[in-house]
């Protein structure tokens, strides 16, 4: 059976946060792969077109024969859930066990997530812990253990470990926040994908 981890979020655009996150999932739990999901865009969010995120991830994932994009969530129409993202990719990758890769902030929206409480089950998570308002990796694992209660509680029991990376402040909002300011990307981004955002002029403008 092969291991595989998901990898979903919008990526608008994918820093190197996103890519130490990754890069520690394949090798802490010896995976042959992480799929990069990029979100359709989200509804209420502006974001940069889909096609556009795509080309930053694939400018930034090319040079790992690890890593993949998949376009799954681009195909669907209407509203994208993760698990259907799971289902689908299980079609493509029969015989695998999956991982989901996810910041803290993410995992801890995990128990409200449409059909959140099947899909908890369906794969073993990896958590990112993140600073989200100056937590410790202790806090981290806090955090981490209070959803693994009120999911038991539902009698639910999920697997999940925290990956062993140091906390990394940087976001996707940050970079875009840089953008407007004028303030200097390079080594928040990997230089291709800054190029892209230079060349297309992404994130200039003053309203978020
Ligand atoms: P934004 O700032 O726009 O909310 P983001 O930086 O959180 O964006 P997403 O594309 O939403 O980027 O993130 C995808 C996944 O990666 C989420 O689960 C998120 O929690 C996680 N993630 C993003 N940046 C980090 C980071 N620096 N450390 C740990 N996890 C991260």
């Amino acid at each position: 059976m092969q291991e595989l981890a998901i990898f979903g979020g919008t990526f608008d655009p994918i820093h190197w946060g996103h890519l130490l996150v990754a890069e520690t999932a394949l090798h802490q739990v010896s995976l042959e792969k992480v799929i990069w999901v990029p979100s359709l865009n989200p509804p209420h969010k502006e974001a940069a077109l889909f096609g556009h995120r795509v080309e930053m991830l694939q400018l930034a994932t090319k040079d790992n024969p690890s890593f993949t994009v998949s376009l799954v969530e681009g195909k669907r129409s209407g509203t994208s859930y993760a698990i259907s993202t799971l289902i689908d990719l299980s079609a493509c990758y029969p015989n695998t066990h999956w991982y989901w890769i996810v910041g803290l902030d993410t995992f801890q929206t995990l128990p409200g997530w449409y059909r959140g409480h099947e899909l908890a089950q369906m794969c073993d998570w990896l958590i990112a812990p993140r600073q989200l308002g100056g937590e410790t990796i202790t806090q981290s694992k806090l955090i981490c253990k209070q959803v693994e209660q009120q999911l038991k509680e539902q009698s639910l029991i999920i697997h999940w470990q925290l990956l062993n990376i140091p906390l990394v402040g940087v976001s996707s909002s940050l970079i875009r926040k840089f953008c407007r300011d004028r303030q200097s990307i390079r080594y928040l981004v990997p230089e291709t994908v800054r190029s892209y955002i230079i060349n297309n002029n992404f994130y200039s403008n003053k309203s978020e």
